[in-house]
């Protein structure tokens, strides 16, 4: 079909934000107030640390500050896969931290299991399903590299089942697919928004205090408590934990390893019956190719749809701007690869299409830290991957703050820092050089250049 027939009545708008349940704003911040804990953001590294810091001591006062309304950036924007790794999938683990990748599975498969039982016990309608994820592989050099981890998997205990062309074919019928893995335990799709909103009511329902449309716009640190100033309103916080994600922070040291590159996504109508039989799907997994430049996908609970991925774009001088959210020229060849991906589909259309930010650094998965005297705690750079490690960054966050040692805190991962990018002008030349390469690499079957190698060797990279 043609991508821009496709496309033709698709809304400009994230597809999860677009939902007559949207709740109303919460107040802005009027007036001084103090509390014990101030937390600011509200996608779901916010919402998770305020969640439980009042679930670890109910008796603690805790602000949320959100700057525009809860859920509206990256965490009700994504594709809604709620992954076990912390470390933007186990071969990236592997790579940086292999003496504690158990560990660090082990915490993962924890906290994804968590994020089940506050679902179920908060009761938020979020439509969670335990599904875990199909990763395909469309080349050879693909499935060569998924096949490569496949001992190390069953040494961890890790739930991964191989599958040749016709059982991949089997779960989810695409002529494109040679072969793929199901990593039956590691993933979970849901509604990213209603999960924002569900998180949201209950904060409140604890006693949050949760104020929408309060941006903090600065922080004073007086030595024993910090200040944090909204436009109409101030708080002053014996702790302060920031999620705040890509933008702007507050505390500048962060600008160095934080850059905003936009993902995009589109969505289709439902699928009738008769077209989901021609394609299967019957264990709704999520599904990712294992290429660099990869497409993710699934199904929602009304069996649309979420198709995304393979552009990730770094506007040059690390430029933010709402238009940027909308790119025809990635949306075309989105439609395009679906309908060659799954022919049977021809004359589906979609209804949304939309972008959004997230905040990549040179480890691909978030770092943590203080300052303040360790008054306050950032984590931050989910570079894609924060649906479910922002829980256990949360988690990081708050023992940071109590002061004490925990097995989160110990981890090499938690206290390392990833390496720097370089400033501009030399940053955008450095990763416009590499997402060419990364391109060229999958186009001559996965050989990377000496560019990639050398980053490769350094650790460093980039992804989305
Ligand atoms: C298109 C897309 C698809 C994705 N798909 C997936 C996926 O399938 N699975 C996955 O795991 N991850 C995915 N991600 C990434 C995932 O959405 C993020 O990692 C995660 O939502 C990050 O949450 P966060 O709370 O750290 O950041 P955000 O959701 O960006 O929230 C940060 C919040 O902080 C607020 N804020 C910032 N500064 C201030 C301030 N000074 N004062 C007050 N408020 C402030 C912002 O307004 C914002 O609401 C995707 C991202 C995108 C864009």
């Amino acid at each position: 079909m043609d991508p821009l027939k496709a496309l033709a009545d698709a809304e400009r708008t994230p597809y999860w934000l677009d939902n007559p349940a949207r709740p109303e704003p919460l107040p802005r911040l009027v007036g001084h107030t103090a509390a014990d804990l101030v937390v600011v953001g509200g996608g779901f590294s916010g919402l998770w640390t305020a969640l439980m810091a009042k679930e670890r001591d109910p008796s603690r006062e805790v602000v949320l500050l959100e700057g525009r309304r809860i859920g509206w950036a990256a965490s009700g924007r994504n594709g809604g896969f709620c992954l076990a790794t912390l470390t933007h999938g186990l071969a990236n683990g592997l790579e940086r931290w292999p003496d504690e990748i158990d560990r660090i599975e082990r915490m993962g498969a924890r906290n994804l299991d968590e994020i089940e039982r506050t679902i179920r016990r908060h009761g938020i309608d979020c439509s969670f399903e335990r599904t875990g994820e199909l990763i395909v592989a469309t080349e050879q050099w693909q499935l060569d590299a998924l096949h490569e981890h496949l001992d190390i998997v069953g040494e961890l205990g890790l739930d991964h089942v191989p599958l040749d062309r016709a059982q991949v074919r089997a779960q989810l019928d695409s002529p494109t697919y040679l072969g793929g893995v199901w990593d039956r335990g590691g993933c979970a799709m849901l509604d990213p928004a209603r999960l924002a909103w569900g998180l949201r009511d209950a904060c409140v329902r604890l006693g949050v205090r949760v104020h929408e449309r309060s941006p903090v716009r600065a922080l004073d640190d007086d030595g024993t408590a910090i200040t944090l100033r909204t436009p109409h309103g101030s708080v002053t916080g014996a702790r302060v934990a920031l999620g705040t994600g890509v933008f702007p922070p507050l505390l500048r040291r962060l600008k160095h390893y934080l850059v905003p590159v936009y993902d995009y996504a589109l969505m289709t109508e439902p699928l009738s019956d008769a077209q989901l039989a021609e394609i299967g799907w019957r264990n709704r997994q999520g599904v990712a190719d294992g290429a660099n430049q990869f497409h993710y996908y699934r199904l929602t609970d009304d069996n649309r749809i979420l198709w995304g991925g393979y552009d990730a774009v770094y506007y040059n001088g690390g430029l933010v701007k709402r238009e940027y959210e909308q790119r025809d020229e990635t949306f075309v060849k989105l439609a395009g690869h679906f309908f060659e991906t799954f022919p049977q589909l021809d004359g589906l259309r979609f209804t949304h299409r939309w972008g959004g930010l997230i905040d990549t650094c040179s480890r691909f998965s978030a770092f943590y830290g203080q300052a303040h005297g360790g008054r306050l705690a950032y984590a931050v750079g989910y570079t894609g991957n924060g649906v479910g490690a922002t829980r256990f960054g949360a988690n990081v966050m708050l023992d940071l703050l109590s002061g004490e040692r925990t097995e989160r805190t110990e981890l090499r991962m938690v206290r390392e820092k990833p390496v720097p990018f370089p400033p501009e002008p030399v940053r955008s030349g450095v990763i416009q050089f590499t997402r060419w390469s990364i391109a060229r690499a999958d186009e001559r079957q996965g050989k990377r250049n000496l560019w990639l190698r050398t980053l490769d060797r350094m650790g460093l990279g980039f992804d989305s």
